[in-house]
């Protein structure tokens, strides 16, 4: 039987902060083969645990203009007041190669990256199971100030009102049925018909 070469995809998850999607994204990396995640570009100071080049590649404000001058994004967003931004070849060079991608962007880069890459984008939202818990969550990050806090909740909610533009919606009230589910949307995704590149030569050798 020939083995059947596929294309990669493009895992987007969205989420309020902290909805429990960083943890979703690393339990996702531990527990599925194959799949890589996109190391985003932030203006954003570096909180305590945070690491450089792991969680995020950090650049000050002209840093980052010099790479959007050089076309290196795929897409870029101010988010709370800092960009972030998703490096081309943190995607594009590994979905081709036939590596699954999750990104951890916000709405504004995935409508970008939507409009880029109809074909390899799965979208994925997460949702809190509630306002309430969403505010212990938030109000847990010990690196969050006061007004970072309440500015964090009130884009919560706008970041909310943008699940209309996902494929799926899964609500984060217990960590490891939230990952199952994104598990059962990959599996899903990768056995699409035009993701099996090689498809058409099984086949032959079928009928
Ligand atoms: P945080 O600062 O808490 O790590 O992330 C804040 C928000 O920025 C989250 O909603 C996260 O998904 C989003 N974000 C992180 N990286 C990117 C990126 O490369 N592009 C876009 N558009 N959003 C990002």
């Amino acid at each position: 039987m020939t083995d059947i070469v596929n294309k990669g995809l493009l895992l987007i998850i969205s989420s309020p902060s902290g909805a429990g999607k960083t943890t979703i994204c690393k339990k996702l990396i531990d527990e599925v083969d194959d799949i890589n995640l996109s190391v985003s570009v932030t203006t954003r100071k570096k909180r305590k645990d945070e690491i450089e080049g792991k969680h995020y590649f950090f650049k000050n404000e002209d840093e980052f203009r010099i790479l959007l001058k050089q076309n290196q994004f795929l897409e870029y967003a101010n988010v709370f007041g800092c960009l972030y931004g998703t490096l081309k070849n943190e995607v594009v060079s590994k979905i081709n190669r036939g590596i699954d991608v999750i990104v951890d962007i916000d709405w504004q880069g995935t409508r970008q990256i939507s409009k880029q890459l109809p074909k390899d984008v799965v979208k994925v939202f997460i949702l809190p199971p509630s306002m309430k818990e969403l505010e212990n969550r938030l109000g847990k990050r010990d690196s969050e100030d006061k007004e970072n806090f309440k500015k964090r909740m009130s884009e919560a909610k706008k970041e909310i009102s943008h699940y209309k533009e996902y494929d799926f919606v899964v609500v984060n009230s217990d960590l490891q049925l939230a990952v199952d589910q994104i598990k059962l949307i990959l599996f899903s995704e990768r056995l699409r018909r035009y993701r099996q590149l090689t498809l058409s030569k099984t086949i032959e050798k079928l009928i």
